[in-house]
């Protein structure tokens, strides 16, 4: 009798223990690692992380407070106070557009969004980044924005402020798929690498790529400058996974896919 109660006590244990294990918690900008099985290989990106097979979830930061599922997983996004950017743009015409620049940024912006949609499978990235610019994180990921203190969308991206002329390299290998000189974004590119991880550089001085060119890690695609709506000279980098805007700084970490386990 004594050892069937403590049987089921065991038992009781391993399910309180498996309902904690299927929530998980994460920040929004963060990418979470969830165990996947052969089927997963063709519609996630899936890195093999000590010998297991993950696919990689990113947390999109709109859904702070919120849950997503994964399969059988109930991932909580934390909400989280990134603090906030506040930036004067002294030329009025590129904070209050004239009706020519408003339709120019409108038209540009369907151009980008069909871009950053694109899905191809031509290429497994490699998650190791490197550092696109070597210069100064000038505004980090998820701040709240305001231009002459009227409330913009926040910063889902990384900037790095650098001199004009430095060099900007590819983080890792892909592809080229835009390359164009945008309104906000000045010169522009966007780099395919596969499986939904598109990266994309804004405020270029020079762009050394072009469509459909194949680059590898670490290779020369421009140099820093201030085209486009900027303040100064930086790279506004962006990171996309499954079209979730990611926190770029997470990536260059040392070891940042193992720390996901
Ligand atoms: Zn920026």
């Amino acid at each position: 009798m004594i050892k069937k109660l403590k049987n089921f006590g065991l038992c009781y244990i391993c399910l309180i223990s498996f309902s904690i294990n299927a929530e998980r918690f994460g920040d929004p900008g963060e990418i979470i690692a969830v165990k996947a099985s052969s089927d997963d290989i063709d519609k996630y990106l899936t890195v093999e992380i000590n010998e297991s097979l993950y696919k990689l979830i990113p947390l999109p930061f709109e859904k702070q407070n919120e849950s997503i599922y994964v399969d059988d997983e109930k991932i909580n996004i934390n909400q989280k106070d990134f603090g906030e950017s506040r930036i004067t743009i002294e030329n009025n015409s590129m904070v209050n557009l004239s009706r020519e620049d408003s339709d120019r940024a409108f038209k540009e912006s369907k151009i980008i969004q069909k871009a950053l949609n694109n899905y191809s499978k031509f290429l497994v990235p490699d998650l190791n980044f490197m550092n696109p610019v070597k210069g100064i994180i000038s505004s980090r990921y998820g701040k709240k924005r305001y231009i002459n203190n009227q409330p913009r969308s926040p910063h889902l991206s990384l900037d790095i402020a650098a001199a004009e002329g430095t060099k900007i390299v590819s983080p890792t290998k892909g592809r080229v798929i835009l390359v164009g000189d945008f309104f906000y974004a000045g010169n522009y590119i966007v780099i395919d690498h596969g499986y939904g991880l598109l990266t994309s550089y804004s405020h270029l001085s020079k762009i050394f790529v072009e469509e459909n060119q194949i680059v590898t890690k670490g290779e020369k695609i421009g140099e820093v400058g201030s085209t486009g709506r900027v303040t100064g000279p930086h790279l506004h980098w962006t990171v996309y996974l499954n079209k979730v805007r990611i926190n770029p700084e997470l990536l260059i970490q040392e070891g940042y896919l193992e720390s996901l386990l």
